[in-house]
């Protein structure tokens, strides 16, 4: 019996239950239409909210920064050090976040398996909402520390936790939430959360990764709750979504910073990202900033896909973002309908088990989408389900 067999058994059981998973590679860039399988789909797959991925000041600066500082990283960053770039990236970010410094990490998920270790251990206790993303599980589990995981946004079961929860001297409660649900699109009750980090002097960590570029006139999810970075709060966002790029960043006191600097194996362990990345990271917070317009069409859009999905009576559950979930009665339904779409030119992946526990379409609304892309989505939509 040769033993790696057992994976073609457990791919086959996957297989028959529905929950096998292929990747589909494009032949054009992101955007609002690509390329695959030689047909031209409108996307409604992409968190690239601001439609920055493919900005050709975006691209020019990713360019540029190939003559002086070349590709590849070369080492981690402790090792072999990042470049001006970095540093620049992570002056933008600090700024851009309102924090004293900012340190630039590899990706989000990289971000979060690392920094929260390097916050809780050992006789600390985290506290998790249970729709966090997977990320930020992983990093709960690596972290060795107690973790509670509380039912989604509910504030008062999470006082109950920490409330029957005393700690030993020396030890510390760390809040973890992301502030945009990514499965859900729904937002994380920042106001009482901090209230109750204040009363127990707990640490929040936040990952703004869905937040960043779209909440908060682009500052994220602090900004839109009107809540000022404290040294308690550490924000964690990526540059992968609305900023079109690649790589996290982590945001907060420079006590903080310095400690995670020093502790996160995924800093310390993985090679920095390449200067380009940095380059282009940095050309999209300016373009964030700079540009308005692109966040105003950002909402409008997604206000009108909201309404037209409601208006037609689809469950769309908690959404309150460009992140818009159509809740389906199973797998099969879900799969179903998100082939259908396809075979008629509309690219919206179903999301099944394990990533949720109720079967969806996710769909995300960005900045580039026409009105007209959105019409069509939902008149198809009607068209399917006749
Ligand atoms: N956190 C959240 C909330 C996310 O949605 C994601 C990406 N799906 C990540 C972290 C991971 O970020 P990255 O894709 O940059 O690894």
């Amino acid at each position: 019996m040769v033993r790696y067999r057992v994976f073609n058994e457990r791919l086959e059981k996957l297989r028959l239950n529905n929950l096998s998973r292929t990747i589909r590679d494009r032949a054009s860039s992101q955007g609002p239409v690509i390329r695959m399988d030689d047909r031209d789909l409108i996307n409604f797959a992409s968190n690239d909210y601001l439609g920055l991925a493919n900005h050709p000041d975006v691209k020019d600066s990713a360019r540029e920064s190939l003559d002086t500082f070349g590709f590849g990283g070369g080492a981690s960053r402790l090792l072999g050090g990042g470049t001006a770039l970095h540093r620049n990236l992570e002056e933008k970010i600090a700024r851009f976040k309102g924090t004293e410094t900012a340190l630039v990490l590899g990706s989000g998920y990289s971000a979060n398996a690392g920094i929260i270790p390097a916050l809780a251990g050992e006789g600390d206790l985290l506290l998790s909402d249970e729709r966090n993303h997977a990320s930020i599980v992983d990093g709960c589990r690596l972290s060795r520390a107690e973790t509670l995981v509380y039912r989604h946004r509910d504030m008062t079961r999470l006082e109950e936790l920490i409330s029957s929860s005393p700690l030993s001297a020396g030890h510390r409660y760390v809040i973890v939430t992301d502030t945009v649900f990514s499965m859900d699109g729904d937002i994380a009750p920042l106001y009482i959360l901090c209230e109750i980090c204040l009363k127990h002097g707990a640490l929040l960590y936040l990952d703004d990764a869905h937040g960043t570029g779209v909440l908060g006139g682009g500052k994220g999810a602090l900004a839109h709750f009107d809540i000022l970075p404290e040294p308690w709060i550490i924000q964690m966002g990526t540059f992968s979504k609305a900023l079109g790029s690649y790589g996290a960043f982590v945001a907060g006191s420079s006590e903080v910073v310095d400690w995670i600097t020093n502790t996160s194996r995924s800093l310390i362990f993985s090679t920095t990202l390449p200067s380009c990345v940095a380059a282009a990271s940095s050309k999209a917070i300016e373009l964030a900033e700079s540009t308005p317009q692109l966040l105003e069409r950002l909402w409008d859009n997604r206000n009108l896909a909201f309404a037209l999905l409601k208006g037609k009576g689809y469950d769309t559950g908690e959404s309150e973002t460009p992140i818009i979930p159509l809740k389906m009665n199973s797998i099969e339904d879900a799969l179903h309908l998100s082939q259908r779409l396809y075979e008629e030119g509309i690219y919206v992946p179903a999301i099944r088990p394990p990533t949720v526990k109720e079967p969806r379409l996710r769909i995300t609304v960005t900045a580039a989408h026409a009105k007209e892309h959105i019409r069509t989505l939902v008149e198809t939509l009607e068209e399917i389900q006749g």
